[in-house]
């Protein structure tokens, strides 16, 4: 019998997650790579940074851990852990929308989509932003706005970098709007950076699309992509159509935009400290 063999009716009985997509529960101890296909030890494969030891596959990281991978001795302070979105709206789609927040805070221990965090990093006072993609698909609304602006204006306080982690699909359809208008606030927020001459270093990872790549994403200093990330804006099929062209092998991946010229580096996961620790030596001397 193998390890790994699901009998049909507790397949039956398998949760899904709130985006649809189906959560394959393996037995806890081993994990399967989605590039190379073979059966990783999980703790293996959770010491490299969910980084395949075997083919170098990238696979998400939550927010939490992405903090501790970024952040010296994983060490820093978090801000605004509670500030939630009032459902402005009151929208209601597939089932209400404060109860998709509940249900989410409660599976994820965080408030929204985004833990704004301090620290330091390469020995560097620092302010890192960074996204949970499995926080309703990282989607942006008012609380990841409100928390990247509070961001900036304490790395100008305190005269620091700042760093966002981006892992989203763009902007919460739930908030509308106001989902919308948090581009221009976190465009504006980051011009004040600009101007008060500190550096912003934005770092996509799979899948960073929408209206996360239409404003910040897209603004760092220094636009870094992990290696095989989703980085887009329209989905493919939404080109397609719209273009009435086949689109090239692909064209929405980081080493596309890399030699398309659209990002500055594409840096594997267990690179990525030393590489910013060197650039900030670049900006800040
Ligand atoms: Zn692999």
């Amino acid at each position: 019998m193998s390890w790994f063999k699901r009998d049909k009716a507790s397949d039956q009985k398998l949760p899904t997650v709130e985006n649809g997509e189906r959560k394959v529960r393996t037995e806890g101890l081993w994990q399967k790579c989605e590039g190379c296909r073979q059966i990783i030890w999980k703790k293996e494969w959770e010491a490299n940074w969910n980084v395949c030891p075997k083919c170098g596959m990238h696979t998400r990281l939550d927010a939490l851990t992405r903090l501790k991978l970024l952040f010296d001795d994983g060490e820093f302070e978090e801000f605004e852990a509670n500030l939630k979105s009032s459902d402005p709206l009151k929208f209601v789609d597939s089932k209400p929308y404060h109860e998709r927040l509940a249900s989410m805070q409660a599976a994820t221990s965080l408030s929204d989509a985004l833990i704004s965090a301090a620290g330091k990093l390469a020995g560097r006072p620092i302010q890192i932003c960074s996204m949970d993609p499995r926080f309703i698909g990282g989607s942006m609304g008012s609380v990841v706005g409100e928390k990247i602006a509070r961001a900036v204006e304490r790395a100008i306080e305190r005269h620091t970098p700042l760093i966002i982690v981006s892992a989203s699909g763009g902007a919460r359809m739930q908030e509308g709007a106001i989902s919308l208008m948090q581009m221009a606030k976190i465009s504006a927020a980051l011009m004040r950076l600009d101007e008060a001459h500190l550096p912003y270093i934005s770092i996509l990872t799979d899948p960073t699309t929408g209206g996360v790549t239409a404003s910040y994403a897209m603004l760092g200093d220094l636009n870094i992509a992990e290696p095989g990330a989703l980085i887009g804006f329209a989905g493919p099929r939404v080109i397609e159509q719209t273009i009435r062209q086949k689109l090239p092998e692909g064209f929405q991946r980081s080493e596309f935009l890399l030699k398309h010229g659209m990002l500055d580096a594409v840096i594997p996961r267990l690179e990525l400290k030393a590489y910013i620790g060197t650039s900030l030596k670049f900006f800040l001397g």
